[in-house]
């Protein structure tokens, strides 16, 4: 029977029927070593206990009341979130492209509350994501993204990632704020450096302007920080997060500062559902978990043993892998062919991987991934590569699209 399915993703003839760890299972029992965390969500895994236990639990007492009445659960994980961050206040939604709705209306807000309505535009970058919706289509600028789907949303001035003359250049008398991810994710993992991101600040702080940080997949841990911020040196003023906060369950958070958010006053902004009782128990045990002493700790370790891992596995194929790139346990493997091909490749060692611009695959293992699951996937990424580096000393090389 065709699917009913709007068509919009290209899927992968696989349905995982449940899921353990760094591991899912089909139907048929095929085990799949899970390299892509639903793209950055699965931090902890799949089915871990405490997450299990936080969810059901907060199940047998109430799923949703609304926010037009307390929620303690909220108001608890907003605590740690501030607690963990430079924020002083946290708006919850249900994901990251609604999370960077919030932090470009907060932007546009906080001029017009500071006494500068004109000023509404925000600095992107090229290469960037920021989620699906109109607005966030328009921030990020990728054509693919906007094609068919009318004008672009008014606001938004495009320049290279990490070039400071051109933010320069960009920023106008109608400047509101510069927006950009410390690791750009879906771009081909790319990270911005230190000295790059500490003068975008002092570009914010010369001219009146916030700086967004884009930690939707960046956030809760993925690059060996809690926050990839944590290890620029410098603090954003808004950071939208979502993905990984829920381990699974839908949820996205813009934090802010004060006077970032002074703007947002009561009836300017609003959601339904956003941070309703069961993601925000969810949210919770996430964050018992990922704030523990140790846990970053040990994701950097582990980090640091794939990285040296993959770096041989690139030395030892150089006709399959060209660069190997990222920060913590957001890799990717640049591909000299169409990364695509490696993708299938891995998938055929019964590793699931997701594809990034700039002909990159993703590496995005549960953060709980242990040593010898990280040497299983060596094994497996050392496989599809030999056979890929056969089927290329053979063939006529294809050139990446
Ligand atoms: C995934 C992502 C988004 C969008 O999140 P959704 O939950 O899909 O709306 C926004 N920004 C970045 C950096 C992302 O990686």
């Amino acid at each position: 029977m065709p699917s009913h399915l709007l068509p919009t993703y290209a899927r992968v003839d696989l349905a995982f029927e449940r899921g353990e760890g760094v591991w899912l299972y089909t139907k048929e029992g095929d085990r799949y070593l899970d390299f892509t965390s639903g793209v950055a969500v699965n931090g902890l895994g799949h089915a871990h206990p405490h997450l299990v236990k936080a969810l059901t639990e907060q199940a047998q007492k109430v799923w949703h009341v609304s926010n037009l009445y307390r929620i303690p659960e909220g108001e608890r994980l907003a605590d740690r979130l501030c607690q963990a961050t430079f924020a002083d206040f946290v708006f919850f939604q249900n994901s990251g492209a609604e999370a960077c709705e919030c932090a470009i209306k907060m932007a546009r807000k906080y001029q017009s509350a500071s006494g500068r309505p004109e000023r509404y535009r925000i600095v992107a970058f090229e290469g960037s994501f920021h989620g699906r919706t109109l607005a966030t289509i328009a921030a990020a600028g990728n054509k693919k993204y906007l094609d068919g789907f009318g004008p672009p949303m008014d606001g938004f001035d495009h320049v290279a990632f990490g070039d400071i003359e051109a933010v320069k250049k960009a920023i106008g008398p109608q400047t509101a704020a510069i927006m950009i991810e410390p690791v750009q994710g879906e771009g081909g993992v790319r990270s911005a450096s230190p000295t790059f991101l500490k003068a975008l600040r002092k570009l914010c702080d010369d001219n009146s302007l916030l700086l967004i940080f884009d930690e939707v997949q960046t956030g809760f841990a993925r690059t060996g920080d809690l926050f990839a911020y944590q290890r620029s040196g410098i603090v954003p003023d808004v950071m939208p997060v979502a993905k990984a906060l829920g381990g699974g369950f839908p949820v996205g958070a813009c934090l802010a500062t004060a006077e970032a958010s002074k703007g947002m006053t009561p009836g300017t902004h609003g959601s339904t559902f956003g941070g309703n009782p069961l993601a925000m128990a969810v949210g919770n045990a996430v964050m018992d978990i990922m704030t523990a002493p140790g846990f970053v700790e040990k994701v950097r370790k582990t980090a640091l043993l794939l990285k040296q891992r993959l770096a041989e596995i690139k030395d030892r194929y150089p006709s399959v892998i060209s660069e190997v790139r990222g920060e913590g346990l957001l890799m990717g493997l640049r591909a000299v062919g169409p990364s695509g091909e490696l993708i299938d490749e891995l998938r055929a060692e019964k590793m699931i991987t997701v594809g990034a611009g700039d002909n990159v695959v993703r590496l995005l293992p549960p953060l709980i991934i242990n040593e010898n699951e990280i040497a299983d996937a060596v094994g497996r990424i050392d496989q599809a590569c030999a056979r890929l580096a056969d089927n290329y000393s053979r063939a006529p090389k294809k050139v990446a699209s």
